[in-house]
């Protein structure tokens, strides 16, 4: 057991708005909390940071504050909690803080307008914002059922492109937002940017640019059953667990954890998360939260960096650099002046980051957008002038290091493919292409990289010197030979010399060869490479001369790879 745990003894600390006269009627509050929202939410002092990663297993943490620790927890987990005979202080939920008249200031005659957001919407009138969307942009919006929640409730994306019905090979973008019932922020400011992107196509050149490169992911609201916890008809009563009193956010395999982190069966949101991820190929994404302000970049799980931990920073820092400009002094300044890596803020098994940073190759961070978890109405046109130029940006970012199309050299069909980067991936940091337009993107820090494309059934193929600046894109197609044949068929013995034994001048036979890249390969008893030749592309068998008079008395070995079969022939010299 750890020291902070053996000395102390059970002082519970009640926010003053809490009445209070001892332990039972601490234990009354509980029960009341539990049995209405299913959850808590409290603070506590640590002695030691290590007491964290021992608590993060037991305890939804919320947020680090140097050695105040804010979280969350279930009946159960509250249970292991209290096991450790810490003092905490309960709190007040954020989402039961704001009054109707806050959440909603001109009432329920509000005409609809998705133009202003200076109002949370009804659960309905979310749903029929989302249908909306792509009913009046056929062409730039499809509206994604990505699965249903615990109590029924719709899981929504739009996805929004230039031929929006079509896969062309660009960039995916995923925006997520309150996977955190009572995480509000993002869920409205999501909605204002799927606007702003389709209202915006045509006449804002961000806007139109976005659409006719990037194919963007948005998902307002990722834990309906949390955000609506009170009823659909407010966000007020929010939470911050699913219906099953679950965090969504560590419920996800983890690259160090395993399976089930937290101990729970993967929960329907989850498994239509991991469903939507798998069928669909992101390139970056972030995923909206709650509670403090701060890019929040991988790892979570490990306390080693990521490969990419250069690109991470530059990311990270232009984020919050672009939210300084834009936003009031002291706005998005927690941490690092607004970044962190996760790991040295404060460790977390199950979540969803490292979930798609490992598992789905894709470039997630976790961004808490505002201290306040449910702010007013009134306030959240202000957090999007703070944050839609970041918004816009990272899904540019898309774009940069390198990127292209992988295809077959024989049929020109676009393949499924690893791009594997030598000496820099690990930890699954490599990329790959997809069917069924082959195209794969690399965001990457500035470098000179040896890139090696490699698949199934192909001869792997290595790009020497693959050179990425800062806002640039390096467009690399690449073209992989199909091995054709099994490896053992592709030896083929074969009589290429004459004459046979020569003085050194002899000429080769070689047999059809349409592959540009072909070559002759004479190897001595020993297995060293003595000559070596490309040989361009011809039909019909044709004659070759070759001299190797240099070459001393004796024994070797002639290989002719035609990029499907391997011909090998026996050469003798003698004089
Ligand atoms: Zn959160």
């Amino acid at each position: 057991m750890k020291k902070f745990l053996s000395s102390c003894f059970i002082i519970v600390f009640l926010a003053s708005s809490w009445a209070s006269s001892g332990q039972k009627s601490v234990q009354l509050t509980l029960d009341s909390i539990f049995n209405s929202r299913g959850e808590v939410y409290f603070k506590f002092f640590v002695r030691h940071r290590d007491d964290i990663r021992t608590l993060s297993s037991e305890i939804s943490i919320d947020r680090v504050k140097g050695d105040e620790v804010f979280a969350y927890a279930n009946r159960k987990e509250f249970d292991a909690f209290m096991k450790h005979q810490v003092a905490f202080t309960l709190l007040q939920a954020p989402g039961t803080l704001l009054s109707q008249a806050e959440l909603n200031p001109c009432g329920t005659n509000r005409p609809l307008n998705t133009s202003a957001w200076d109002f949370y919407p009804t659960y309905d009138q979310y749903v029929g914002f989302m249908a909306g969307f792509a009913t009046a942009h056929p062409n730039l919006c499809r509206l994604d059922t990505v699965g249903t929640t615990v109590q029924g409730r719709l899981i929504l994306a739009v996805k929004i492109s230039k031929n929006v019905n079509t896969d062309e090979g660009e960039p995916q973008l995923l925006y997520t937002s309150s996977i955190h019932g009572d995480e509000t922020t993002g869920y409205i400011l999501m909605l204002h940017l799927i606007d702003y992107l389709l209202s915006g196509y045509g006449t804002d050149p961000v806007a139109t640019n976005l659409l006719n490169t990037t194919e963007i992911f948005i998902n307002p609201l990722a834990n309906p059953d949390g955000t609506y916890h009170g009823g659909n008809g407010s966000v007020s009563g929010a939470i911050r667990y699913n219906a099953n009193g679950i965090d969504l956010n560590r419920n996800y395999p983890d690259p160090q954890a395993g399976q089930h982190p937290d101990g729970n069966a993967w929960q329907p949101e989850t498994q239509a998360w991991m469903a939507y991820a798998s069928a669909n190929r992101f390139t970056m994404s972030a995923n909206f939260h709650g509670g403090s302000e701060v890019f929040n970049y991988p790892w979570d799980t490990w306390s080693k960096l990521t490969a990419d931990d250069d690109w991470w920073q530059f990311v990270a820092r232009e984020w919050a650099d672009t939210v300084h400009k834009y936003g009031p002094a002291g706005y998005f300044t927690d941490q690092n002046n607004g970044i962190t890596n996760g790991y040295q803020w404060y460790y977390v098994t199950g979540g969803r980051q490292d979930y798609m940073n490992y598992f789905q190759h894709c470039r997630e961070v976790t961004v808490e957008l505002s201290y306040t978890k449910l702010l007013p109405a009134n306030q959240l046109v202000n957090y999007w002038n703070y944050n839609y130029h970041t918004f816009l940006n990272y899904i540019n970012e898309t774009h940069f290091g390198f990127n292209g199309v992988v295809t077959d050299t024989v049929t020109d069909l676009p393949l499924a493919a690893k791009v594997y980067i030598t000496l820099h991936d690990m930890d699954n940091s490599e990329m790959y292409s997809h069917q069924p337009s082959g195209f794969y993107a690399r965001p990457i820090y500035d470098g000179s990289y040896n890139v090696t494309f490699s698949a199934a059934g192909y001869f792997s193929k290595t790009v020497s010197s693959v050179n990425t600046a800062k806002y640039t894109t390096h467009h690399l197609d690449v073209q992989l030979k199909p091995l054709t044949y099994g490896l053992q068929d592709r030896v083929v013995n074969s009589v290429m010399v004459f004459p046979n034994p020569s003085d050194g001048h002899f000429s080769l036979n070689l047999p059809d060869h349409v592959n540009p890249s072909c070559s002759v390969q004479v190897i001595n008893t020993f297995g060293k490479i003595v000559y070596s030749s490309e040989v361009a592309p011809g039909t019909g068998t044709r004659t070759v001369p070759v001299n190797l008079a240099g070459l001393p008395e004796g024994l070797y070995f002639v290989e002719f790879n035609s990029g499907y079969q391997i011909y090998f022939d026996k050469l003798i010299i003698r004089r």
